[in-house]
């Protein structure tokens, strides 16, 4: 059952998604339907974090761009924030990316424009993001991407005055090397990271833990040996670009200029049945439409800070009530029916996490949280949720922390190991919107 968070607005049961300092909540207006995104900040992680909360909707609230997650305002309720933000109900990028795989070229191409094109935004406004990942990278009910978590963003162009920037930050395989050794430059820092963006997109793998010496993998790269995956696995146009995003000098790195120029970035292709080919261009799914989740307006310039009540009485008129059910969940590829009833689901999972060496807990009566350590020996963490739907049981599964493809390549282990129980339909999103209830 949803509950009331604020007069007008409920809040769904089931979140959205966990960040480094709190959830995200689905919050929908009863009234009109109309869905936004709630990031819930607590201040009391460490010491820092309200001033970090702070910056961050600062910088947001400046952007406005299709290929970036709005922002509509913050409410202040110590030792809680809460920032109110553009729902995104297709899910998170990494999920689109089947591990070892990747996405076929022209997924890929489109994807990578988009994000090359909310990233050339943000650096003329003087902002850098700071960990472009997948993770961070949602998307709308179009498929069209939306840049997301500006909790690293910072300023590095004021009144035409570029500063270089010292703090280490980001996330380890996808940062630049000389974010390592700081100072650095944003702009090609930025646009490092979306070169393995690219490798992720192209690969299904990334091509390192992280760009140092110390790291065989980067060392090939450096070296130039190519001859090995994830390098194998890209066709030459493909390579030219990486080889001139993943430069280790930053001052030789491709610019968004060069990126646009380079023949994969321009380069026509078409989807000719099941493979993907060179020629022709079908036409790009369009952005917005009729379907759309509704926009809403933007805060008034000026104002700092800008509460719920008031913020949402300026949303457009007449683009709420179009939503369906549909739009109102995140469309996650990591879940699966079963034909076994919640409480068998519930213990075949039990002795399969058991059979994985996972460590796992019960965190709501039908919600286990898993951890374990990814391939790079870092920590994941994701739930696994038994859902008891009209017709058949649902079992969902979202990462809470740590890399996007590795918890997918878990989860296809998992799925592998439950051929038994699987029930071959698909996910039928509109009942699983009106009925989904995770504790
Ligand atoms: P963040 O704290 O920004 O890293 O968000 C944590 C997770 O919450 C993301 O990885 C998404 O799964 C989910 N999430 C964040 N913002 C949104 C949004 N605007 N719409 C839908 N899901 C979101």
């Amino acid at each position: 059952m949803d509950q009331q968070f604020i007069e007008g607005w409920d809040k769904a049961p089931n979140l959205l998604g966990e960040g480094a300092f709190g959830e995200v909540h689905l919050l929908t207006n009863r009234a009109t339907g109309e869905a936004v995104a709630m990031k819930v900040i607590d201040t009391r992680i460490h010491a820092g974090v309200y001033e970090q909360a702070r910056k961050e909707f600062t910088i947001h609230r400046r952007l406005d761009n299709d290929s970036i997650i709005r922002v509509y305002g913050v409410r202040k309720e110590p030792p809680l924030m809460y920032l109110f933000l553009e729902y995104a109900p297709g899910g998170e990028l990494y999920d689109k990316i089947e591990p070892d795989v990747g996405l076929p070229q022209l997924e890929a191409q489109r994807y990578f424009r988009q994000i090359i094109g909310g990233v050339e935004y943000l650096h003329r406004l003087g902002i850098a993001h700071r960990d472009l990942k997948p993770e961070n990278i949602l998307l709308d009910n179009h498929d069209n991407i939306k840049i997301s978590d500006f909790g690293m963003a910072t300023i590095f162009r004021l009144n035409g005055v570029e500063r270089k920037l010292d703090k280490r930050c980001g996330t380890l395989p996808y940062i630049a090397p000389e974010v390592l050794r700081g100072p650095y430059r944003a702009e090609p820092a930025d646009l490092w990271s979306c070169g393995v963006i690219l490798v992720a997109l192209l690969t299904g793998e990334l091509p390192w833990d992280e760009p140092t010496p110390t790291q065989p993998e980067y060392r090939g790269w450096r070296d130039g040996k190519i001859g090995r995956p994830p390098w194998v696995k890209v066709d030459s146009l493909a390579l030219g670009l990486l080889q001139r995003l993943l430069q280790h000098a930053a001052g030789r790195r491709a610019t968004v200029q060069t990126i646009r120029d380079s023949a994969w970035f321009k380069r026509r292709l078409r989807s000719d049945g099941d493979r993907w080919s060179l020629d022709g261009c079908p036409p790009p799914p369009a952005r917005g439409g009729a379907d759309d989740v509704p926009s809403f307006s933007q805060p008034a310039a000026g104002a700092d800070e800008l509460l719920l009540g008031t913020q949402f009485q300026n949303t457009q008129p007449g683009t709420a009530s179009s939503q369906t059910p549909l739009q109102r969940l995140v469309k996650r590829m990591t879940r699966f029916f079963v034909t076994t009833n919640q409480a068998e689901t519930l213990d075949r999972l039990k002795e399969l996490f058991d059979s994985c060496g996972y460590t796992w807990r019960f965190t709501g009566s039908c919600t286990m949280t898993v951890q374990t350590l990814d391939r790079r020996k870092m920590p994941l963490t994701f739930k696994a949720s038994v859902l008891d739907m009209t017709d058949h049981v649902l079992v969902d599964f979202r990462l809470s922390k740590g890399c996007g493809l590795d918890f997918k390549r878990h989860f296809i282990r998992i799925k592998q190991k439950l051929p038994d129980i699987l029930l071959n339909v698909p996910v039928n999103w509109s009942v699983a919107a009106a009925t989904n209830s995770v504790p």
